[in-house]
C-alpha cells in the first residue's frame, strides 16, 4: 500500500508554477469556484473557460459576479486543486512580482499575459 499523499506527488497550486488559464489547463488542476452569498459551488471548466477569456488570461485574483438566478449581488471566489485528494488553494489573490517574473522566464519569448 503506498503511503504517498497527493500534495507529495504533485506540488498544491500557486501562481508560481502556473499564472495563465492555459498553464493550470497543462497541469490538469481542477478549479472551483463558489459564491460569498448564495450556495452556489461551481466546477469550473478551463477550457470554457479558456475559450470565452483566452488561454493567457490570469484567473489568480479574479472575483466575478455570481451567475446564481436568485443571487443578489454574490462574489464568485475560486480555489485549485492539483490532484484529486490533493489541498485546495484560494485563488483570491492577484499574482505578485515573483510570480509574474517566473511567468517570464518559462516564457522568455513571450511578451507576457494579456491584462484581461
Ligand atoms: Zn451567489
Amino acid at each position: 500500500m503506498s503511503t504517498k499523499r497527493p500534495d507529495v506527488l504533485v506540488q498544491p497550486p500557486s501562481p508560481l508554477t502556473a499564472l495563465t488559464l492555459a498553464e493550470m489547463h497543462v497541469r490538469r488542476w481542477t478549479l472551483k469556484a463558489t459564491c460569498n452569498r448564495c450556495a452556489l459551488k461551481l466546477r469550473a471548466s478551463l477550457p470554457a473557460l479558456i475559450r470565452t477569456h483566452g488561454p493567457d488570461a490570469v484567473w489568480w485574483g479574479r472575483a466575478p459576479r455570481c451567475p446564481g438566478f436568485e443571487c443578489g449581488g454574490g462574489v464568485l471566489t475560486y480555489a485549485a486543486q492539483a490532484l484529486r485528494g490533493g489541498s485546495w488553494v484560494a485563488m483570491n489573490q492577484a499574482p505578485g512580482q515573483l510570480a509574474m517574473a517566473a511567468y517570464r522566464s518559462r516564457n522568455p519569448t513571450y511578451a507576457g499575459p494579456r491584462d484581461p
